[in-house]
């Protein structure tokens, strides 16, 4: 399998390389240069099977037979052992035709552990092969950090660093990452915020040198395995409902677009999907794109949705290549215009998106109502996130007769905030967890220097 860069001017790369290197060279993003296809009678073939041999079925093309089977199916297998439900990301009835996909049962209790547990095997099992080590450098103002870590805590040849705001990170959020007290794990407090964590970052891979040659290994969702390990549970799910031979619709409470990009990829590998719904916080920029063709730059709104707390939607760009019908010149020329100025779509590509895709935004007020009301109709308690893809079913959903799966992308414990101010007393953390607040801590606290980051990264790494 190749992987070509969303603008045109990067080399293609083969699976190995595109989950070792990240952003491509020309500032692109990597997709794959054809999409494999499941059949209506694959897609049959899988009702019934377990979680780990679907996802293993279904990411085995775009792995390319870079990792052989037996191997590659062992490392899916460990990923998923690592969830506390037994069907890994149960489907959760809420009425007659809504469904909760709850992607929340992995050890962080957000969706990013469905992909994070597998890439920290998959970058293990690379690095051993070619006798290297990695450094994984991250940001995190909360889940990225602590799935990044929990997927990578057993990887014999990565350290991991992950930066957070030194006391700007719930504390739930801060024990998940800084009570893992493995060896190649190191948690750094930053007496700054979220943006001076970030800069340091970006400015480390920008300029490696302080690492000696090591390689720095990016985890974010630009990272193509994550989108690849995401295409599973929309596979599974819509198998659980009965395709290929019904129709389902998905909303995804969304940011970057890692999520429901996946699930464009599914779609486009043959699950046949009637409806993709969008829904955003306050910070609305998939929304306001999709709505009123402003492709825009706005401030940033700290929402009651911390996650989903966004200025700019990263992998958009994955979806606006297949939109300008994979122009890498064009997809260049729009991402250049909407760095210096608002920018807007032309007619065709936003009208492509159009047919697949509905939106709606979700403010911080219309997130408590929706908790409770959420609550009084289904017993369910949403998290935050959550509930913003509740209320938009309610408002765009195409129809009532197809299935219509809602992700459910955070277990509630980890927002307890919201779920407080929505009136409930809390909300507790699932029976693994729940001597969370007692566990031992380890991190450092370190000025928002680049310099001091970089030497405490270098003398640190094994
Ligand atoms: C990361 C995250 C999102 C947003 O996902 P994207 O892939 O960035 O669209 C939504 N909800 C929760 C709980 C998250 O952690």
């Amino acid at each position: 399998m190749r992987y070509i860069s969303t603008r045109g001017q990067a080399p293609a790369l083969n699976f190995e390389e595109v989950v070792l290197t990240g952003l491509a060279s020309d500032g692109g993003l990597y997709v794959p240069e054809t999409v494999p296809q499941l059949s209506a009678e694959t897609l049959a073939g899988m009702a019934g099977l377990s979680y780990a041999e679907i996802a293993f079925q279904v990411m085995q093309p775009f792995v390319g037979g870079e990792i052989d089977d037996e191997t590659f199916r062992g490392l899916v297998h460990d990923a998923y052992a690592t969830f506390s439900h037994d069907a890994v990301v149960p489907l959760n009835q809420l009425d007659a035709n809504h469904f909760l996909l709850e992607l929340f049962h992995g050890p962080t209790l957000a969706f990013k552990d469905v992909a994070l547990q597998l890439l920290g095997r998959i970058l293990d099992h690379f690095l051993a092969k070619r006798g290297e080590r990695a450094v994984i450098m991250g940001a995190t103002s909360g889940d990225t950090g602590s799935a990044a870590i929990e997927g990578c805590r057993h990887c014999d040849h990565l350290d991991i660093f992950i930066l957070h705001p030194h006391n700007r990170v719930s504390e739930v959020q801060r024990r998940q990452m800084t009570t893992v007290l493995a060896d190649n794990v190191f948690n750094i407090a930053i007496e700054g915020n979220f943006d001076d964590a970030q800069a340091m970052v970006k400015a480390s891979f920008a300029d490696q040198a302080f690492l000696n040659g090591t390689r720095l290994v990016a985890v974010n969702s630009i990272n193509w395995a994550r989108i690849m390990a995401q295409i599973v549970y929309y596979v599974a799910s819509a198998v659980a409902l009965g395709a290929p031979h019904r129709e389902v619709s998905f909303c995804v409470p969304s940011a970057n677009f890692g999520n429901l990009f996946a699930g464009y990829m599914a779609s486009q590998m043959g699950l046949p999907v009637k409806q993709f719904i969008i829904a955003t916080n306050a910070n609305d920029i998939l929304h306001r794109t999709l709505a009123d063709n402003d492709f825009s730059k706005r401030e940033l709104a700290a929402t009651l949705a911390p996650s989903m707390d966004i200025v700019v939607s990263s992998n958009f760009e994955r979806l606006l290549f297949d939109a300008y019908e994979r122009d890498g010149t064009a997809v260049r020329e729009l991402l250049e215009r909407f760095q210096r100025e608002p920018a807007a779509l032309a007619e065709a590509p936003l009208a492509r998106l159009r047919e697949k895709f509905s939106s709606f935004s979700v403010d911080d007020d219309t997130i408590l109502e929706v908790i409770r009301e959420a609550h009084q109709r289904t017993k369910e308690l949403l998290d935050p996130h959550t509930a913003t893809g509740y209320r938009a079913v309610e408002r765009v959903r195409a129809d009532r007769a197809t299935p219509m799966i809602t992700l459910a992308t955070a277990h509630p414990a980890k927002f307890a905030e919201a779920v407080v101010k929505a009136g409930f007393t809390g909300a507790p953390l699932p029976p693994h967890m729940d001597d969370l607040l007692a566990r031992e801590e380890r991190y450092s606290v370190l000025p928002a220097e680049l310099a001091a980051v970089q030497r405490f990264v270098a003398d640190n790494r094994r």
